[in-house]
């Protein structure tokens, strides 16, 4: 065993934005305990981040390997040759490894391969993303906290205070981090995510030399600029929601919104304290599909609300018959020790409630399942989340984790999780789509 840190000699060639790409790998091996040696002859391994721009570029690269090859012998290639790996590996077959440009995790990934780094308690155990609890392919991304609505069945407010938004270049820079460590989908969550700057008055912050103000649209629109999946949870029905759903029919962010709408009853809305209680919702969302087809729409209800009527929960069976969801969620009221709502009058029995929930999800199965039915035939891309002997679950646009329903693909197919993959939808059940992947050989 070597008595010292291994050693990376490092090779940067070609354009300043392979500079940065440098620095950053160099960054992340100096965080791991690797030393830079300034000579071949001193490092254990050489990595050489080539440009393959033009000609004379892809020259002066495969020179580079090969003098990196004569020199130390052990040489992984990284950078923007290293989409041609078929040339660099007829030039020269012995290199270790060859990733592509903006590729830190293919890198990192060869390097600890080749040179595993060395365990330090302090700086290894943290990762520059941060320690994350989901699966690596997806992560969330908290963009404020707390909230500046008064909603009578919750205590989010008292808990946490009202709505701090973090400023645009921190969540832009920590949506950089999680997407080089891996992350292929990006989870926009907070109380209430259409309110996003509210506090800080929309205030500009400098994100790449540029000034953005800290609003949804422009978080969403930057966010987009990443190689990952945008999913907005947690969406208010304001007016200005209406400014997203191009960046959705563009295919700039999922065309997916979560919007927690609670009840379609004015009276109860308003018994609620609901933020856009008086948005005129319905309209609104035959708007949105029109401009964007593919449009996924969930939301949460709460039946059996104190002097929830007949007619109130009429109403809202009729919303949704009208509105088509394509995900529902539906719980019965419960009181929560604190909440505002626990003084109101005409407290329901709970079998009320409970049949009243029953009702509902009823009727939302069967236009969910509608819905699903609609999509067999369809292709549609992936994101592969957990892949066993006989199947693998996946999901798609319209599916967040945890939540929706899954893609399966029964079979042995080659896939791992954070694959994204083209697939035919080949049936429906109640929640889930059957599927097979299409295959592009045809
Ligand atoms: S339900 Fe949501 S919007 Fe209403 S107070 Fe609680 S956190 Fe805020």
């Amino acid at each position: 065993m070597s008595d010292h840190s291994p050693r990376i000699g490092f090779v940067s060639l070609g354009c300043p934005k392979n500079l940065v790409d440098s620095e950053r790998i160099l960054t992340q091996l100096r965080s791991e305990g690797y030393e830079i040696s300034p000579s071949y002859q001193g490092a254990d391994l050489v990595v050489v981040n080539t440009c393959g721009f033009i000609d004379a570029a892809v020259e002066e690269s495969l020179d580079a390997i090969g003098e990196a090859l004569d020199e130390n012998g052990r040489v992984i290639v990284t950078g923007c040759l290293g989409v041609k790996e078929d040339e660099v590996r007829a030039a020269h077959p012995d290199v270790l490894a060859v990733t592509g440009p903006h590729d830190y995790e293919s890198v990192m990934h060869a390097v600890h391969l080749h040179l595993p780094a060395p365990h330090d308690p302090y700086a290894s155990l943290v990762p520059p993303q941060g320690v994350k609890l989901t699966p690596r392919h997806y992560a969330y991304l908290k963009i404020s906290e707390g909230c500046n609505h008064r909603c009578t069945f919750c205590i989010i407010p008292q808990m946490r205070g009202d709505l701090v938004s973090r400023p645009l270049g921190q969540v832009l820079q920590e949506a950089e981090n999680l997407v080089n460590a891996g992350v292929r989908e990006l989870l926009v969550v907070s109380q209430d995510t259409s309110a996003y700057g509210v506090d800080m008055k929309y205030r500009q912050d400098l994100w790449q030399g540029q000034l953005v103000k800290t609003r949804l649209r422009e978080l969403a629109q930057r966010l987009g600029d990443y190689q990952a999946w945008v999913r907005l949870m947690y969406v208010y029905p304001y007016p200005s929601v209406d400014e997203l759903i191009p960046l959705m029919a563009e295919g700039n962010i999922l065309p997916y919104l979560d919007m927690p709408l609670q009840h379609a009853s004015y009276p109860i809305l308003k018994a609620m304290q609901r933020p856009a209680a008086a948005e005129k919702v319905l309209e609104r969302i035959q708007r949105w599909r029109q401009e964007c087809p593919d449009l996924t729409l969930r939301s949460t209800f709460i039946v059996g609300f104190p002097g929830e009527t007949d007619d109130d929960f009429q109403q809202l069976l009729d919303f949704i018959r009208e509105a088509r969801l394509d995900r529902v969620g539906c719980f019965t009221y419960s009181p929560v020790k604190g909440a505002a709502a626990n003084a109101l009058p005409n407290q329901l029995p709970e079998a009320l409630k409970q049949e009243r929930q029953a009702r509902f999800m009823a009727v939302q199965s069967e236009i969910s399942a509608e819905k699903l039915q609609e999509k067999i035939g369809r292709e549609m891309i992936v994101l592969v989340d957990e892949v066993y002997p006989e199947l693998a679950l996946a999901r798609s646009a319209a599916d967040a984790p945890e939540i929706d329903g899954n893609v399966v693909i029964p079979g042995g197919w080659d896939l791992e999780p954070g694959d994204f993959v083209e697939v035919r939808i080949t049936g429906s059940k109640a929640h889930d789509l059957v599927a097979e992947p299409v295959d592009t050989e045809e």
